[in-house]
Parts: structure tokens; sequence; C-alpha cells
């Protein structure tokens, strides 16, 4: 029954910035379909720890800084070592960094486009090795972004990276089909996390992003959870390759 198909009771998803934001909202998602966590952390993640046990989950907290690839193989070490499988990889870490790009700095490339695009590509590629070694398939979700379809403001290297995780959700998705792999993405609209502070900070652009939003409000972590749910689920078993916006309507305008 279609129902059944949503459920993710007994499967293991690896969740990137798991401690806060739209990471910790999708933890909560994923969780409450039935899933166990390991959850990859930099900062303090005793709350979204509290917030999977109290559903009844396991939550393995594994603690890794994503600027670099060098703890990729230990996530997949990890938390084979505790479950013994893997089937679904929700890629969320990411950052953002604001400045004209007329003065925008190599560091703030190569920071944004480290974690956002390469230890998102490599991890996958670590994932989907695991996914094929075991015959199970596997289901991958990246998170995009607004900036994956549009240019932005003083946001250069985050709005390279968002286009770079549309293009390499599509590649993934084509090359790693036929093993039963689903490779898709999640394009979250204006939504109140840390990423957002310092633009719902200032006030003018807050409310002219607020006016364009159809839905007439920015978005919260929770409004994640359908779609994240769908696509790590069987009954999303042929959506390959495709990004879905999660944006009150931003993109349709
Ligand atoms: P957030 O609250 O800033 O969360 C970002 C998460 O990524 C945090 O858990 C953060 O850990 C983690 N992270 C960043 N760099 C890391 C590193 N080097 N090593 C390990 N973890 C690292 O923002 P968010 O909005 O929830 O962002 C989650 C994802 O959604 C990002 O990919 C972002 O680009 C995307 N997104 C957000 C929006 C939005 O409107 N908020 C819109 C579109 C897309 P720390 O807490 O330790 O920094």
């Amino acid at each position: 029954m279609i129902l059944d198909k949503f459920n993710l009771k007994g499967k293991v998803a690896i969740v990137t910035g798991c401690n806060t934001g739209l990471g910790q909202g999708m933890a909560v998602g994923l969780a409450q379909a039935g899933a166990d966590i390991a959850g990859v952390y930099r900062s303090d993640t005793s709350e979204t720890q509290k917030m999977i046990k109290d559903l009844g989950r396991v939550f393995l907290p594994i603690k890794a800084d994503l600027s670099s690839i060098e703890h990729i193989n230990r996530i997949v070490e990890e938390t084979i070592n505790k479950f013994g499988k893997i089937d679904i990889l929700v890629n969320n870490a990411g950052i953002i960094r604001r400045n004209d790009t007329i003065d925008f700095s190599e560091k703030d490339w190569d920071d944004v486009m480290n974690v956002n695009v390469k230890t998102l590509f490599f991890l996958s590629q670590a994932v989907a090795r695991q996914f094929i070694k075991q015959g199970t398939g596997g289901k991958i979700i990246n998170i995009a972004s607004m900036l994956s379809y549009q240019g932005g403001i003083r946001v250069p290297s985050y709005t390279a990276s968002k286009h770079a995780v549309m293009g390499l959700t599509r590649i993934m998705a084509n090359e790693w089909a036929k093993y039963n792999i689903n490779v898709n993405a999640i394009a979250p609209g204006y939504m109140i996390t840390n990423n957002t502070a310092a633009l719902r900070a200032d006030e003018k652009r807050y409310n002219e992003i607020l006016a364009r939003i159809p839905a007439g409000r920015w978005g919260t972590p929770e409004d994640l959870q359908g779609a994240v749910v769908f696509l790590a689920s069987d009954a999303s078993n042929y959506v390959n390759g495709f990004t879905i916006a999660v944006d009150g309507g931003w993109l349709a305008r």
C-alpha cells in the first residue's frame, strides 16, 4: 500500500550538519518516519540527539569537519560499525559567504566550494560505493538552493556551489541509477536558519523577500520533512536526478 512505501523503519540515514537548522529538521523527519540516524556534526549536537532518542530511534553522533574530505571514509566506517549498513545519505551541510562580487576573496571562494561541492561529491561517492557493495541500492539527497536556478546578489561562491549541486545530482543519478541508487536534491526557498540570519537582520531585504514569496511567509526546517522522507523512501524509486523546490512558490513567480 502506498503509505507503507513512505515508511523508513529499519533504514539507516546519514545526515550531515544535523545539529541545527534544516539538517536537524530533516533528521527529525526521517526519524519520525522510522529511520535511525548517523548524524554528522561539528558543533554540539545534543539537542538533535535528544529529539531523535525521544522518538525511540537510535542516534549515532559522528564528529567531523567537512571543510576537507579527510573524514569521509571514517564517516562511512563508523556508520557501518554501528548499524551494519547505510540506506540514505542527506548532504545538508553547507556554508555561505557574503561580499560584493567585485571584492570577493579566494578564501571565501575555496571555503564554500570545499564544503558545498567537494565534500558533497566525495561523500556521495564513498556512500555509493557502500550501496554497491551492499547490493541494496540507496538514496542520496543533496540540498540545493534557489541559487541553483538564480544568480543571487553578493554570494558568488554560494551560487556557483549550488548550481554545481544541481548538476552533480544529475550526473550521479545518471551513472548510479543502474545500481538502484536514486540521487535527487531539494532546493529550499528562504528558510529561517543560521544561514539566513544576516539576511533576516537586514529589515529591508527581509521584507523584500517576504513580499515575493507567494505563500506569504519564510520557510522553516519542518517544511522540508515531507520532501526528504519522500526522496528517502521507496515512494520515490522512479525519481532520478531531479531537484524539488520547497520554496513557498518563490520559483513560480
Ligand atoms: P545552518 O543553520 O547554518 O546549518 C548549516 C549546517 O552545516 C550546520 O549544521 C553546520 O555546522 C554545518 N556545517 C557547515 N560547515 C561545516 C563543516 N565544515 N563541517 C561540518 N559541518 C558543517 O543553515 P541551514 O539553512 O540549515 O543550511 C543547511 C543547508 O541548506 C545548506 O546546504 C544551505 O546552503 C542550504 N540552504 C539553506 C537555505 C536557507 O534559506 N536557510 C536555503 C537554501 C539552501 P555548524 O552549526 O557547526 O556551523
